[in-house]
């Protein structure tokens, strides 16, 4: 039976491995598999600094809000100012609440994305 064609998984090589004994064999050699692993642990660093960065920018922006006493905004406005929903920490649910209210914390302020009114709510985390 012929050995089905396997490419080496290293995305920056992409030769077709040749000889191959067992089946589980996915790269060239150490050198592919190694620079694989340096791949992709590059791309997740890449990703956490950019979601740190987002995070910060948003903390930021709510953050102005809260110091001046603002608690309710519509995400529309956020969204123009630059808030990114995408870089957001942890989600958190009310659990004696409309359970479609869900929360959020980043450092000392809470802020809850209501979709009923697609409003923003923000406030000082009470310590
Ligand atoms: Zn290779």
């Amino acid at each position: 039976m012929k050995k089905p064609i396997k490419i080496c998984k290293n995305p920056d090589c992409g030769d077709q491995i040749v000889n191959y004994i067992s089946s589980k064999k996915a790269y060239c050699d150490d050198y592919c598999r190694n620079h694989h692993g340096y791949l992709r642990r590059l791309e997740f660093n890449l990703e956490f600094d950019a979601h740190k960065k987002g995070m910060a920018k948003n903390y930021k922006l709510l953050k102005k809000y809260v110091d001046v006493g603002i608690n309710n905004e519509d995400l529309n406005k956020l969204l123009k100012f630059g808030f990114d929903p995408k870089y957001l920490p942890q989600k958190n649910i009310y659990k004696n609440r409309n359970p479609s209210i869900v929360y959020y914390i980043i450092k000392d302020i809470i802020f809850e994305l209501d979709p009923q009114t697609n409003h923003v709510n923000i406030y000082p985390k009470k310590i």
